[in-house]
């Protein structure tokens, strides 16, 4: 008996090869063919996959869906508020920077940003889910952004000054930026 084929949605379009994605979050399969290619040949080629689409599927549902407002996104609020609060306490005079307006959002793409005009910082909710050091260096960024409003030379010199480990902790957070 032929091994099952997964499960998957097709496209077809003005195109030579076929293509498939697996969705991350969902572990979806798409897969895109030719207008004319043949069912059982695009049935066979996504079959003879599958063990690709297994290992992407599993690397896919791993990854933490992104959050939405509810309990959980409270509760990390509620968590990050204070740890938040005393690391701008504790940095502001340190750093010798003027005192910014800070709030909390749920982010998609970035982990902070700094309105250098307005003074106004955002971190981003899913801050209360890592470790506190890269919390800190979320925190040290976007106040040096008050200094220096671009990440050219004169940031970097910045944060070398007081976060000489920056750019660990940078990589470390990788997949979404510190703005
Ligand atoms: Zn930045």
């Amino acid at each position: 008996m032929p091994a099952p084929i997964p499960a998957y949605t097709l496209t077809r379009k003005r195109m030579k090869n076929l293509r498939m994605v697996v969705v991350s979050g969902t572990g979806e399969v798409r897969v895109s063919a030719p207008l004319r290619a043949p069912q059982r040949e695009i049935d066979a080629w996504v079959r003879s996959k599958a063990e690709w689409i297994a290992a992407k599927q599993a690397e896919a549902v791993a990854r933490p869906v992104a959050l939405a407002p509810g309990p959980e996104a409270d509760a990390l609020r509620r968590e990050l508020r204070p740890v938040l609060a005393a690391l701008v306490d504790e940095w502001v005079p340190r750093m010798g920077v003027p005192e910014p307006t800070w709030r909390m959002r749920i982010m998609r793409s970035r982990w902070g940003s700094c309105n250098h005009t307005t003074r106004v910082i955002t971190f981003s909710v899913e801050l209360g889910r890592q470790d506190y050091h890269l919390v800190e260096y979320v925190v040290v960024h976007e106040l040096a952004h008050l200094l220096e409003p671009n990440h050219g030379p004169g940031f970097s010199a910045v944060m070398d000054a007081h976060l000489p480990g920056w750019r660990e902790h940078r990589a470390e957070l990788n997949g979404r930026s510190v703005d």
